[in-house]
């Protein structure tokens, strides 16, 4: 599976065995009362800020003052895989990890490279209290955390702090992300998920985002120790977006209209923002966000989001 030419950000064979009997999944047990917070990184092998955040957590000995901390390495075959485009990382091996995270898919007889690896890392999932999940995306778009639906998920974003773009939204058609995986989504449960969007994949911002991101959700949940504790720089306040609208692509022959990044504000409703082969995408509202343009993406895949930003 590995290809040998691929010269990966992190060496991951350091940390494949792991201590929770699942591959590249290392837990800490503070032996003190506490929520049981996990962060992980390569949910899509090619998003790599995630697994540079973890290394560095490992390089510090960060451990937690209470509860127990889970760091994880979702999708390692497909991060250590060569892309056909030869660009590095491939996303995923078979279908898309981040969409398979109802008991149905999960238990259903239905096989894949990642709903094996999904089976065998979901008793952890199980397992926690809160989940970071860091990606990065496609565009050098500022980052973005991604809440999910439930008023729970807008609260931990905005005690998060960080990053300032919070977005609202229900997922993707395809499938359930992990982030919205039974107990993170349900109201009434003190459980909860965040995905952050990092910024851009080979960009080297995303990995101070992504360890940022990383110390703040320690710090909100009570898990970082005194020692551990860097500067963490005061954060804007925050905007929060509501999906409004989301283009699946259909055609091979998708294309945006201009070079967008993400964040752009489009004034008028009716601006045609991409070509999904003859058909006109048109922005469904004014002032509609273009939210995570994605150019190179595939039949049925999200291209981008539209939303709206929420009053203050
Ligand atoms: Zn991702």
């Amino acid at each position: 599976m590995t290809a040998p030419d691929l010269v990966l950000p992190v060496d991951l064979a350091r940390y494949a065995a792991g201590n929770t009997g699942v591959p590249y999944f290392h837990r800490f047990d503070s032996d003190r009362p506490g929520p049981r917070v996990t962060i992980l990184a390569l949910t899509h092998g090619n998003e790599w800020c995630g697994a540079l955040a973890l290394h560095h957590l490992f390089e510090r000995g960060v451990r937690p003052a209470r509860g127990t901390l889970t760091l994880g390495f979702a999708n390692v075959a497909a991060a250590q895989t060569r892309a056909s485009d030869g660009s590095g990382s491939r996303r995923y091996i078979d279908e898309d990890f981040n969409r398979l995270w109802t008991g149905p898919v999960l238990d259903g007889p239905r096989t894949s490279h990642e709903l094996e690896r999904a089976r065998v890392i979901r008793p952890l999932i199980d397992d926690t209290d809160h989940l970071l999940d860091l990606h990065s995306m496609q565009t050098p778009s500022p980052p973005l955390a991604l809440a999910g639906l439930a008023d729970k998920g807008l609260a931990l974003c905005r005690r998060l702090g960080w990053p300032s773009h919070i977005i609202r939204d229900a997922g993707h058609p395809e499938g359930a992300r992990m982030r919205d995986y039974g107990a993170f989504a349900r109201d009434g449960d003190s459980r909860s998920a965040v995905l952050v969007e990092c910024g851009q994949h080979q960009d080297p911002t995303s990995v101070t985002v992504a360890i940022e991101v990383s110390y703040r959700f320690l710090d909100t949940f009570g898990l970082l120790r005194l020692a551990d504790r860097p500067t963490i720089p005061e954060a804007p306040p925050a905007t929060v977006i509501t999906v409004t609208g989301l283009v699946s692509v259909q055609s091979p022959a998708f294309r945006f209209a201009r070079d967008y990044r993400g964040l752009e504000v489009i004034e008028h409703a009716g601006t045609v923002v991409a070509w999904d082969g003859e058909r006109a995408i048109t922005t469904p509202h004014d002032d509609a966000v273009l939210i995570m343009p994605s150019p190179r993406i595939r039949v049925g895949q999200t291209a981008l989001r539209f939303g709206r930003v929420a009053a203050p």
